[in-house]
Parts: C-alpha cells; sequence; structure tokens
C-alpha cells in the first residue's frame, strides 16, 4: 500500500514532534506583519521575525506544513514533471538552537528509517566549500563520495530579499534513466527530472541587509523546506506531481468535465495540468480572504484564475468550469485544511463570480475576432495584423494566446512581431501613466515579464518587489 500524501504530511509532523519540536498547521498564504513579501512562498516566511531574533518563538524548535504560493514557477508549471504554482512544504526550524549536524542527521533518519527511501537512491548537494556539510554527510552519515555534489549559489546558497539567509544543503532522488535527458554530465543540479530535489536543509546564519551586506546572526539557525507533493511523487513511484494521489483525483475531474484524454498529446496533458494546479492555488488564496483585484497579491489571483479559464478553452469546455472542481480540491484536502471546507460556499461564489466576468471578455473578444477573420477571408489574407490582436487584448482583453489559438483553428496566424512592437509602445505610454489604474491589459503583461525574470531558482524576486511594481 502506497503512502498517501495526506498521510506524509502527518507522518512528517509527527517524526519532528518526537524530536522535541513544536508541531503547528500552517499560517496563511498572506504574509502577517510583512510589508515586503507579496505571497508566503516558504515554510520559514512566516517565521522570519524568529530567526531575526524580532520575536520569540513558542519554542526555540518547531515544524510546520506550510501552504506556499510561487509565481515564479507558473512556466515550469505543466511542462517538468515536479513544479506547482501552490505547494505544500514540509519543515523543521530551529531557532538557535540545534544546527547542521542534527538537522542533517534527522533528515536522514527520516527519509531512510520512515520514509524507507532506498540508500543508493539518494544524492546529496552541499554549497561550493561548505566542507562541514561535506564532512558530515559522508563521513558521519555514510553518503559515499560518488553521490555528493558540490552546487554553486544558484542552488545551494538560499536567500530571499533582504533576511535571514546561508548555504544550503539538498537531498535528491535518482528517478532513473528514463526521466534522464542527453546531459552526459547529468547529475543533481541538472535541470532535467531525474534527479529530484526534495529536500533544502539550509544553514541560516547571515541577515542580508538593505544594502546587500551579509551580517552573521548571533545564533545559527536552521531552515529546511521539502516538497510534500514531490515527496509523495516519489513514494508513490509515479510520473509526475500531478499523479500524485490528492492531486490525481483533481485531473480526473479536470477530465471528467472537459473529457479530454490524458496521456495523449501533450499539449493537451498541458493545459490539464495547468487547469489542475491553478485551481489549487485559487481555492487556497480565496479560502485565504484574496479577493481577485487589478493589484498585488488579488492580481495573482485574478492571472491564475483566468489563465485555468483560458486553459479550459483551449481543452474545450464550454461555459464556466472552475467552480465545479473547487469540491475536489476541499474533497482531497480538508484533513489537513478544515478551512476549505467551512469557507466553501464562499470559496465557489468568490471563484465563479469572477470566472463569469471573464466569461463575457472572451466572449465579447470572440465576436469581434468572428468578424476580423471574416474580413481576412474576403482580402484573402492568412496574417491577422499585430494592430488587430493588439486591440483585441488591449481594449477587450482577449489574450493573445487564445487570438492565435482561434486563427490556427482557421489555417491563419498573426503578426506577432507587430502585436510585441504595439505591447512596447503601451508599456511605453503605461510608465508614464503609472496611476492610470484602467490599464489592466498592461498590468498583464507586467505581470507576464515579471514571471520572465523571475523564472529560475531565485525565488524571492517577485514576492519583493511585485507589489511596488504592480
Ligand atoms: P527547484 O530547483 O526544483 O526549482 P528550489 O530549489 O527552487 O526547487 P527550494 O526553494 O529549495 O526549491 O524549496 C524547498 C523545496 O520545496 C524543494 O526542495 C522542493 O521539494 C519544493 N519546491 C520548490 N518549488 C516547488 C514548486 N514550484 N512546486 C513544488 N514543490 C516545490
Ligand atoms: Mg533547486
Ligand atoms: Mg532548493
Ligand atoms: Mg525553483
Amino acid at each position: 500500500e502506497k503512502m498517501g500524501l495526506n498521510e506524509i504530511r502527518k507522518k512528517f509532523l509527527d517524526f519532528f514532534e518526537s524530536k522535541d519540536h513544536y508541531a503547528r498547521e500552517s499560517y496563511s498564504l498572506v504574509p502577517q506583519g510583512d510589508k515586503s513579501l507579496l505571497l508566503i512562498s516558504a515554510g520559514m516566511a512566516p517565521l522570519k521575525k524568529y530567526f531575526m531574533g524580532v520575536e520569540t518563538p513558542p519554542k526555540n524548535r518547531m515544524a510546520t506544513c506550510q501552504k506556499c504560493i510561487r509565481t515564479g514557477d507558473i512556466e515550469n508549471v505543466g511542462k517538468t514533471a515536479r513544479h506547482a504554482t501552490f505547494f505544500e512544504m514540509l519543515g523543521n526550524f530551529s531557532f538557535g538552537d540545534y544546527f547542521k549536524r542534527e538537522s542533517i542527521a534527522w533528515g536522514w533518519e527520516f527519509v531512510t528509517k520512515h520514509l524507507n527511501m532506498p540508500v543508493e537512491k539518494l544524492w546529496v548537494s552541499v554549497y561550493l566549500d561548505d566542507d562541514e556539510s561535506y564532512e558530515i554527510w559522508n563521513k558521519e552519515i555514510g553518503v559515499p563520495k560518488e553521490q555528493i555534489v558540490r552546487l554553486g549559489k544558484e542552488d545551494n546558497f538560499w536567500e530571499i530579499g533582504v533576511g535571514p539567509c546561508g548555504p544550503c544543503s539538498e537531498i535528491y532522488y535518482d528517478r532513473g534513466e528514463k526521466y534522464g535527458c542527453d546531459n552526459v554530465d547529468c547529475k543533481p543540479g541538472c535541470d532535467c527530472d531525474r534527479y529530484v530535489e526534495f529536500w533544502n536543509h539550509v544553514f541560516t546564519q547571515y541577515n542580508k541587509d538593505e544594502q546587500g551586506n551579509y551580517n552573521p546572526l548571533p545564533n545559527p539557525n536552521i531552515d529546511t523546506g521539502m516538497g510534500l507533493e514531490r515527496v509523495a511523487c516519489i513514494m508513490q513511484d509515479v510520473d509526475s506531481i500531478f499523479e500524485v494521489d490528492t492531486i490525481r483525483a483533481i485531473l480526473e475531474a479536470v477530465l471528467d468535465i472537459s473529457k479530454a484524454e490524458y496521456g495523449k498529446d501533450e499539449k493537451t496533458d498541458t493545459s490539464i495540468r495547468i487547469i489542475t494546479d491553478h485551481i489549487r492555488s485559487v481555492s487556497f488564496m480565496v479560502c485565504d480572504g484574496i479577493m481577485p483585484s487589478n493589484e498585488g497579491r488579488g492580481y495573482v489571483l485574478r492571472r491564475l484564475l483566468r489563465r485555468a479559464a483560458r486553459h479550459g478553452k483551449l481543452l474545450g469546455i464550454k461555459g464556466a468550469f472552475l467552480n465545479g472542481l473547487v469540491d475536489k480540491v476541499i474533497e482531497v484536502s480538508k484533513v489537513a485544511y478544515g478551512q476549505l471546507e467551512e469557507r466553501k460556499d464562499y470559496i465557489k461564489k468568490v471563484i465563479s463570480i469572477e470566472e463569469e466576468r471573464f466569461q463575457e471578455t472572451i466572449d465579447q473578444g470572440s465576436e469581434i475576432l468572428k468578424e476580423y477573420i471574416e474580413e481576412l477571408r474576403k482580402e484573402e489574407n492568412k496574417v491577422l495584423s499585430g494592430e488587430k490582436a493588439f486591440k483585441l487584448y488591449d481594449t477587450y482583453g482577449f489574450p493573445l494566446e487564445l487570438t492565435k489559438e482561434i486563427l490556427e483553428e482557421e489555417g491563419l496566424e498573426v503578426n506577432e512581431e507587430k502585436f510585441k512592437e504595439e505591447m512596447e509602445l503601451q508599456r511605453e505610454r503605461a510608465r508614464s501613466a503609472r496611476t492610470d489604474n484602467s490599464l489592466e491589459a498592461w498590468k498583464e503583461d507586467v505581470f507576464s515579464q515579471i514571471d520572465d525574470s523571475t523564472n529560475t531558482d531565485f525565488v524571492g524576486y517577485n514576492n519583493y518587489v511585485v507589489e511596488g511594481q504592480l
């Protein structure tokens, strides 16, 4: 019998409770008393005040399972086996109490004795010059040198904007050649899905200030983060996090509604996974009190919801459907998140109002595009002008991808080059008129720019600066 996602969460919290940690449920996705953050993107984020010594923690050892949103990973969703915009991060934390030795030893104990992962499949990474961690892994734990890699700053140094940060050490699982790539040097740190990073142990020993200085903290801390969905994926031996028991149930609901087939066509599969992921993000965000809007976290919510709706269109779903998926999200998540059940009616209402609104936009845009297509036919032209595509986007909020999709079906295309030029002009106009709230399309565009620039391992940027920019 394979371990379910909900079961793994409990096992983790119980384990650290047995190591004298105070285990508590997730904090809200909305940061409390932290203006530098848009959304919680890691287990340590709501605990920053304890790491920095601004407040005293309830106990100097804690463990949580934290809801996280990472919009910086949005372009990876559905494409890699391991990225979601919403995921749960399991973590154990030491506030000036234990350090590397204990964290590594307990991590290893949990993974090999409680999850029973085979030792020969496990790899670890350490920060370039962190010989201390290297020695602990090799000499004390007994991980062979061949299964230890040294990685640079982009992988093994953790920081989110200002605040506590430090070198880290990660545990990877080798899922075998079938998930590998052509890279002769394919090993942990490679971008493919063979070696899955699942547990990051951060040795928080610096405090980064506004000027970029790394100041040593009075007491070194421990901050670890393990992706619950990734562990479940490994434990259940499935291809991707979308096949993990609880998430697969949501994916099945998407299949039911769309009548699409999974595993036949890459593009279809990507849309199915995007909807499956985004509906989780959206349900949890609304549950935590976020409302769709044109700025800040409300805008993140709006964009995720509309993106899911758009992929529904690509799958051929007629009318609003997201609302119908919420029940499934709640059903599979409520053991750990009782608020979902309590706020069910509210969540569904907020989502359906927003989806209806988007639907109107789509309907209106489709009508106009239809006219454009007729004109093209008359002119015996195959390419829709960039100006027209931009007008659809800018004035009617009609997404370019949808324009492309519809044109494609008709054997037509769009002048994207010109579209981009128009977009650039608009961007410049917008820059000089930042206070104008009617520029919704511009904002959407700013968001996609942010996604592009943050689609790296460095996850903090978007969470720190987005609010100001939007
Ligand atoms: P990756 O390199 O795979 O993008 P990461 O280094 O950005 O992961 P960390 O910031 O170290 O991830 O976060 C700690 C853990 O959280 C990771 O080891 C992973 O298990 C999990 N995790 C991170 N990002 C995601 C995501 N987008 N979806 C699901 N799990 C994630
Ligand atoms: Mg990484
Ligand atoms: Mg990492
Ligand atoms: Mg990442």
